[in-house]
């Protein structure tokens, strides 16, 4: 029996929010010997590696960069720079919020959580109000989620700080960038962010495997009284070594070698130009969703995420069961829903490597499944989706045909 797409030519379809689809440049330059990372060539990697991801992430204070997921990132924000008992205040954005929180736990810290409906990001008021009436400091540090992945609702992490410093409290502030980085518009500078936690398998555009803490110098100092145990993790022995290039243990040397060629992709498009691309793309989505007749998980229009977009399913329709039509008939991944969401939002990843006609596959592939699932919605998604793009393009007077 012939069946359709039995056999998966082209390229898959990777469009969940992370891990993103790795560019052939990246691709290309880890594919390269593995080489002495004591050694004079590897010098020059580490210290170009080391300077190129300052400006990604927007600041002059240091990287520390971990081979592991971005869940060691997290520890390692934790870890460095809190004390067992200390107070935390969280905030309830999500599933990844929620991990987060989690691990606090289990470390021996005692996070408050500040409780949210995964469809509006953070409320810095609340932040704000709940520090204010902390006026012992017991609360050691404030941690939120840029870009909550399992929703797509992105927060004002410049509206956190301003709250911090209203209320007057000398809180850290920690904040999870693992899905935005590269992305979304993020300065950890500006925004007087103290441990910035990011990984590499969204908006940079790598293979899983490294991670990052970007640090204040109010954090380092910080980390000379932290006590909870580290060890591994611990930013004083890597922050010594980094300056030479160096690592104190061996580093994950070929994805270095792709994060060197992704910084230079970044750069080289420009981060304000990268930006402009992720809102462009997640607001023809977003048109695409609507002309479907379908919900966004994001209540907020102010807080739509650039990264992704999360889709309510229909009542008594299986996101799941949607996501394996799709994924058998077009070899696409979409994004599952996560703990609380699962089986009821899927996630369209647009984010990383992408271009318009990109997207116009993604979305086409959605239509197409939803059809096929037998999914409630109207037609004309995708042609919604083409007509903001061209709008956007029409604005831009560089894209326009001479
Ligand atoms: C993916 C993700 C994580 C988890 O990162 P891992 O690399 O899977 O450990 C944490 N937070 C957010 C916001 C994420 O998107």
């Amino acid at each position: 029996m012939i069946r359709l797409n039995s056999h998966p030519s082209g390229r898959h379809f990777l469009q969940i929010p992370g891990p993103t689809n790795v560019p052939d440049r990246v691709l290309r330059a880890m594919d390269y010997p593995t080489i002495d990372h004591r050694g004079p060539e590897f010098q020059q990697l580490g210290k170009k590696v080391l300077a190129d991801i300052r400006k990604v992430f927007q600041t002059e204070q240091p990287v520390v960069i971990y081979p592991a997921s971005g869940t060691g990132a997290w520890e390692a924000a934790l870890v460095n720079t809190l004390s067992p008992g200390d107070k935390v205040l969280m905030y309830e954005t999500g599933h990844f919020a929620s991990l987060w929180k989690k691990m606090a736990d289990k470390l021996g810290l005692n996070p408050e959580f500040i409780v949210g409906d995964w469809r509006h990001g953070v409320d810095a008021a609340a932040i704000g109000a709940r520090l204010a009436a902390d006026s012992s400091h017991e609360i050691k540090a404030v941690c939120v989620v840029h870009n909550e992945t399992s929703t797509g609702v992105t927060s004002d992490v410049a509206a956190v700080r301003r709250a911090i410093d209203a209320a007057n409290h000398p809180a850290l502030l920690l904040v999870d960038t693992i899905s935005s980085l590269g992305s979304v518009d993020y300065r950890h500078d500006d925004w007087g962010v103290d441990v910035t936690v990011s990984g590499s398998q969204k908006g940079l555009m790598l293979p899983p495997g490294i991670s990052f803490n970007a640090v204040s110098q109010k954090a380092i100092a910080a980390s000379a009284q932290a006590k909870l145990p580290k060890a591994f993790w611990g930013w004083e022995e890597i922050l010594e070594s980094n300056r030479n290039g160096f690592w104190p243990y061996t580093p994950a040397t070929n994805l270095l070698y792709g994060l060197s060629e992704a910084c230079d992709m970044l750069l080289e498009e420009g981060l304000p130009n990268v930006f402009a691309r992720h809102q462009r793309h997640a607001a023809a989505t977003r048109a695409c969703v609507t002309a479907w007749g379908l919900e966004i998980l994001c209540q907020n229009p102010a807080e739509y995420s650039p990264a992704l977009t999360a889709v309510v399913m229909p009542d008594g329709h299986s996101a799941d069961t949607f996501r394996k039509v799709v994924l058998e008939n077009f070899n696409m991944s979409l994004g599952q829903g996560l703990s609380k969401l699962s089986g009821k939002v899927f996630r369209i990843g647009h984010l990383g490597d992408f271009n318009d006609l990109t997207l116009m596959g993604t979305l086409a592939g959605v239509e197409m499944g939803l059809a096929l699932a037998g999914v409630p919605h109207r037609a004309g998604g995708v042609l919604a989706a083409m007509e903001s793009l061209r709008n956007a393009a029409a604005s831009q007077p560089a894209l326009r045909a001479a």
